[in-house]
């Protein structure tokens, strides 16, 4: 179960991500392919069989107030944000969720007054993740609507309409790290911390807000497992967002938190065996193989974007990361690109060398922004970056 380090695979000759630029390069999605390898090269430590008879029951835990959680899933995630510290689970309800994409609906069910004269309005400082007026408008709520740009409502805001905050950080798209932008007293917020974990930006102290949201599709790259979690600090809330699953979905699938749980924990493991400084020479625990691999690739980013003189890149402070006991600018899971000079359009510029990427306006900003994803398998990022630094205007 030796990890090899990214930089000892790095150096297959240039020439092999080479392609002439014929093929599509996709990086529209987040995919987190790039966890793949990783763990390919831990084989059967994470390895789980169900039998037929295993996980038949609707029910996991009639005495938690989450009835569908499984201990087992619970106790990898407090084992997990105590060993990270990017998270107070202490005097906090566990919600699971299919993704937390479910859990964010849960959240607007629960904390939305159910007999308010008008919808809530949900806003995100933008540029926010697309997704967020997608998911809020799909079904054309009572309960709720999309209210746009944070900031803009923050200014709007003089009837002091009441309203849901989504606090996402690290940001997706832009990396950046967040705190609330309305600044009210009587605000509600909702913290979706998908990013924060060690591989993406310095752990500077546990979170502690009302309502947090984790999945296991950014921190330990499984997306099609489909597990999130919420950490809730009101439990008439997590009794709320515990219902909405329940009536949408009869809890989560037992299978997927088997096998998170045990995900997790191989992770937990990892970091107990050793924290960052790996104990066996060569074996690098999870944290300290993604962060690097993600400084590499930032760093091959850089270049690029240097070397084609179109683009530009955001720039991160350097923060001291309590977990890692080092200082580290964020290397974020998408690249938030900006188009320099006369271009209007980026996502149909780089469209135009077959790059695939997300354009600003769905992120509520101008199109000469697009987002990359920064977690595709190797040889797609080597040939996104050796494309990108031979655009030209
Ligand atoms: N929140 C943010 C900020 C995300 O970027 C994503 C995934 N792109 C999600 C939530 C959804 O994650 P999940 O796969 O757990 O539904």
């Amino acid at each position: 179960n030796h990890v090899s380090s990214p930089s000892s695979t790095s150096s297959t000759a240039r020439t092999e991500f080479e392609d002439g630029g014929e093929s599509v390069i996709n990086l529209e999605q987040g995919d987190p392919t790039m966890y793949e390898r990783y763990w390919k090269e831990m084989g059967e430590k994470t390895t789980l069989v169900i039998s037929g008879w295993q996980s038949i029951s609707y029910f996991s835990d009639l005495t938690n107030l989450c009835w569908f959680l499984e201990p087992s899933f619970a106790d990898s995630v407090i084992r997990l944000h105590k060993l990270v510290g990017n998270a107070v689970t202490d005097d906090r309800h566990i919600v699971v969720g299919t993704g937390s994409t479910q859990l964010f609906q849960a959240a607007l069910y629960a904390l939305c007054p159910p007999n308010g004269s008008e919808p809530m309005s949900v806003v995100s400082a933008a540029p926010y993740y697309s997704s967020y007026p997608l998911m809020t408008d799909f079904l054309k709520s009572g309960l709720y609507k999309w209210g746009g740009d944070a900031h803009r409502f923050s200014k709007d805001n003089n009837n002091r309409r009441p309203y849901v905050e989504i606090v996402t950080s690290p940001n997706n798209p832009d990396g950046s790290t967040r705190r609330a932008v309305v600044n009210r007293i009587d605000g509600i917020l909702v913290h979706d911390l998908a990013y924060y974990w060690p591989q993406y930006t310095p752990i500077t102290s546990p979170a502690d807000h009302d309502l947090m949201l984790f999945t296991v599709s950014k921190s330990t790259g499984h997306a099609g497992t489909r597990i999130g979690w919420a950490l809730v600090k009101d439990k008439e809330v997590a009794r709320k967002m515990t219902k909405f699953i329940e009536l949408n979905t009869i809890g989560v699938s037992k299978d997927s938190q088997l096998r998170a749980a045990k995900i997790l924990q191989a992770v937990a493991d990892t970091c107990d065996c050793g924290g960052v400084g790996s104990p066996e020479e060569g074996q690098a625990t999870f944290f300290e193989y993604s962060h690097n691999l993600m400084a590499k690739r930032w760093n091959q980013l850089r270049v690029a974007v240097e070397k084609s003189q179109l683009f530009s890149l955001p720039e991160f402070p350097c923060g001291f990361c309590k977990f890692s006991a080092r200082s580290f600018q964020s290397q974020p899971a998408f690249a938030w690109l900006k188009c320099e000079g006369e271009m209007e359009d980026c996502e149909s510029l780089l469209g135009r060398w077959r790059i695939l990427s997300r354009g600003g306006k769905h992120f509520g900003v101008s199109p000469k922004y697009v987002r990359i994803s920064m977690l595709p398998r190797d040889q797609i990022f080597h040939l996104f970056t050796h494309r990108l630094s031979t655009i030209e205007s």
